[in-house]
């Protein structure tokens, strides 16, 4: 399979536009609501991207390359969740649609519109939606790697409904989340299904470092995700130890 995570030189504000991301973008397991997990700072950030050969050396992205690669990461995360549930004798049902959006609330969750530059997994819908332009900004601006993490982190999320997995924090669910979006790409780049190319753990290490929650945040609060250290130690718990290290059950 071609589908190689390749890596764009992030700019300085790449961690930044990754932290919007992941901060506006997930919902968080379980929730039927269309409201963004925290309150976001202004800039409009956006999701990084997975690569494609055709990728200029500028970091120019066309929105039909962003939406193929995104879909290839879906495919890949179908394959490998199809997989995965058939080793434990489940059958797996894929998320059941992945909707790009460019107008605030032409997509709604939950009866709620979602928001521009947003990325999100709707369990009322079963969805994952994304605002593209928000999305092809950090395409062209993050390293792509990283797309494979956004992906991974709300599709776990639609796993865990699938698997009744509802945490009394917000903050347990999101470090689950990504351990397994951890586990999803460690498992294809073992397989080689995935490829990464120089530089994206660090890419990975970079956005995870940038899409911690502010230290003041107390950890249970509504929305928490997780320092950025509890972040990337979920990660990579997840990239090197597989699905095991992620407390499934
Ligand atoms: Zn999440």
């Amino acid at each position: 399979m071609g589908e190689k995570a390749r890596r764009r030189r992030p700019g300085p504000l790449a961690g930044l536009l990754v932290a919007v991301v992941v901060a506006a973008g997930c919902m968080g397991g379980g929730r039927d609501q269309g409201e963004p997990e925290q309150p976001r700072p202004r800039q409009s950030g956006q999701p990084a991207s997975p690569g494609a050969d055709s990728t200029r050396a500028d970091g120019t992205t066309s929105v039909a390359e962003f939406k193929q690669d995104f879909s290839d990461a879906v495919g890949i995360a179908e394959r490998y969740w199809t997989d995965r549930f058939r080793d434990s004798g489940k059958r797996f049902q894929p998320i059941r649609r992945v909707v790009p959006y460019t107008r605030s609330g032409e997509v709604s969750c939950g009866g709620e519109g979602l928001p521009r530059n947003n990325a999100v997994y709707c369990s009322a819908g079963d969805f994952i939606a994304y605002d593209v332009n928000w999305s092809v900004g950090a395409f062209r601006q993050v390293g792509d790697a990283f797309l494979f993490y956004l992906l991974g982190h709300e599709y776990a999320h639609g796993v865990q409904v699938r698997l009744g997995i509802r945490y009394n924090f917000t903050i347990q669910q999101e470090l689950q989340a990504d351990c397994m979006a951890g586990a999803y790409i460690g498992d294809n780049v073992r397989s080689g299904t995935l490829t990464l190319a120089e530089g994206d753990l660090d890419e990975f290490r970079e956005g995870l470092l940038a899409v911690g929650d502010d230290p003041d945040q107390p950890w249970f609060a509504e929305g928490s995700h997780g320092t950025a250290e509890q972040r990337t130690d979920s990660f990579f718990r997840g990239y090197e130890n597989s699905l095991d290290a992620c407390g499934l059950g």
